[in-house]
């Protein structure tokens, strides 16, 4: 199949041809016919399926006939991010170059004056993150009504970030004529509600997951011990070819920590985090992109979607507390049929987000084995034919992540997670507050650890906590390492690696 296929006009066939396009992800075949014939559309698709062009494409065709009106976006696109906005943006310049439409960007972190002024002179496509969307509706400087073409990105994301009140909001403001499309990586019960009730006889599709799909990515996980985590970091960077390698970690403080030391340790490292303004957060990706800098600490929601071509590693310095993370996080390497590796430090007090992701991805992830002396108790990974020891160590720790779970339980999702670490309604004033009062109100909930965070971490009793300065080394009896190629064990994980 190709693009000429699906319906699209000849102007939007040789953007696509221009910007290298030859064949229509799945997710494009299947939506964009139907988005053309103005049905409403769930698609369950994440970010690396191409699924933006799957929307952007057919608006684009959409939009081509009307007319624009001051103050009356002709359509709006919703993202949880600012930097997914951004990335949907440059997704209207690339495909729409070839058609005389306006966008405006409405994100956080940006001068509201100038996004005003774009407002006024009227737009096609609106792009906005909802907390300051519902900002400008409040000011008066917004109006919904001439709205007729609504698309709700990474549903799941905003149900996590909160944004679920405020989309319901902004979906009342629209007129009930209009076309609606929701995407959304997975279905939980909340958007399936949010999806019953503002869309209308919905077309579902349903594509591959792509770290599931992806077998360009090859995966390991290193189990070391909590004080361990960064010795080991900087070995696998050492050691494993990396070119360039986004690190994610599930906190900010830890994201700052970490670049810092890195950096103390020669690393031409970066951050980028939910503390950071939107120009500062630009200023580092594009240092990044441009190969100012190799290695990119992030947090999640700053780097969801973030497409930055031939990055070589991914890892996980935390195990991420959500499965889903997982897949967003390492689907940041393998981009474009280039290979990457994926790397997950974990500790014993992860074992179940582990097994959480395992279960997600459909198979385990191989092991890399080290060995580590001073911790190594902790550290060194069970063996097939466990001794005696091992094993009841093994259920110890068993019986300590039960305990985790049941405080995990009582911690609500997205609490623990995203939410505390990068606190997305830092984007929205609190109504008859000033934007002074809110940030010191901000700055006292970032520093002080939130109360869920706190129950949902499990109490660890280290038999040995003591730091062991020795460089962590390959288990001998492993297969040699060549730079840059995996060097543990292969065969039973075949399912989830891409190894050969
Ligand atoms: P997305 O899932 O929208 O974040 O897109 C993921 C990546 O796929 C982006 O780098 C796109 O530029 C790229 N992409 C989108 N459509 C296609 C296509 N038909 N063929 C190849 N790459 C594509």
């Amino acid at each position: 199949m190709s693009f000429a296929d699906l319906g699209l006009s000849e102007e939007l066939l040789r953007s696509v041809a221009a910007a290298g396009y030859d064949t229509p992800t799945p997710i494009q075949a299947q939506a964009i016919p139907t988005v053309l014939m103005m049905r409403d559309l769930i698609a369950i698709a994440q970010t690396g399926t191409g699924k933006t062009a799957g929307f952007v494409l057919p608006m684009i065709d959409i939009l081509a006939h009307g007319r624009r009106r001051a103050l009356m976006p002709r359509s709006l696109i919703l993202e949880p991010t600012r930097e997914l906005a951004a990335q949907v943006a440059e997704n209207f310049e690339k495909y729409g170059k070839n058609h005389d439409l306006k966008m405006a960007l409405l994100i956080g972190g940006v001068q509201m004056g100038d996004q005003v002024k774009a407002l006024q002179s009227g737009v096609d496509v609106l792009i906005a993150t909802p907390g300051r969307l519902m900002d400008l509706f409040q000011r008066g400087k917004i109006m919904l009504t001439g709205c007729d073409m609504l698309v709700i990105d990474e549903a799941d994301r905003m149900l996590d970030m909160g944004f679920i009140p405020d989309i319901e909001e902004i979906c009342s403001k629209l007129p009930t004529q209009r076309q609606t499309l929701l995407f959304s990586a997975t279905m939980p019960p909340p958007i399936k509600k949010l999806a019953d009730k503002f869309l209308t006889n919905p077309k579902y599709i349903e594509v591959a997951r792509p770290a599931s799909a992806n077998i360009n990515i090859v995966q390991h996980k290193v189990k070391c011990g909590s004080r361990q985590k960064r010795e080991v970091l900087r070995h696998l960077l050492r050691t494993d070819n990396v070119a360039t390698a986004i690190i994610f970690a599930n906190r900010k403080t830890t994201v700052r920590e970490l670049a810092k030391s890195l950096k103390s340790h020669g690393f031409s490292a970066g951050e980028i985090h939910g503390d950071m303004d939107q120009s500062s957060r630009i200023a580092e990706l594009d240092r990044f992109k441009d190969g100012t800098i190799n290695i990119l600490v992030a947090s999640d929601v700053a780097a969801r979607g973030i497409d930055v071509k031939g990055v070589t590693h991914v890892f996980n310095f935390d195990t991420p507390w959500h499965p889903d993370d997982y897949v967003h996080r390492i689907g940041r390497t393998g981009r474009g049929g280039a290979s990457g590796r994926a790397f997950t430090i974990y500790t014993d007090a992860d074992a179940e987000a582990i097994e959480n992701v395992e279960k997600l991805t459909g198979g385990k992830i191989p092991e890399i084995k080290f060995d580590l002396g001073g911790e190594a108790e902790e550290a060194r990974p069970a063996r097939a034919g466990k001794s005696r020891d091992d094993k009841v160590r093994d259920d110890k720790a068993e019986g300590k992540s039960r305990s985790a779970k049941a405080h995990d339980k009582r911690a609500p999702r997205g609490r623990g997670a995203a939410e505390a670490e990068d606190a997305p309604r830092e984007e929205r004033p609190v109504r008859g507050e000033s934007r002074r009062d809110e940030s010191r109100r901000e700055e006292a909930r970032r520093d002080e650890p939130r109360r869920e965070e706190r129950r949902a971490r499990p109490e660890i009793t280290r038999p040995d906590t003591r730091r062991d300065e020795r460089r962590p080394r390959w288990r001998d009896d492993d297969p040699p390492s060549k730079p840059g190629e995996w060097n543990g064990p292969i065969p039973e994980f075949l399912g989830v690696s891409a190894l050969n």
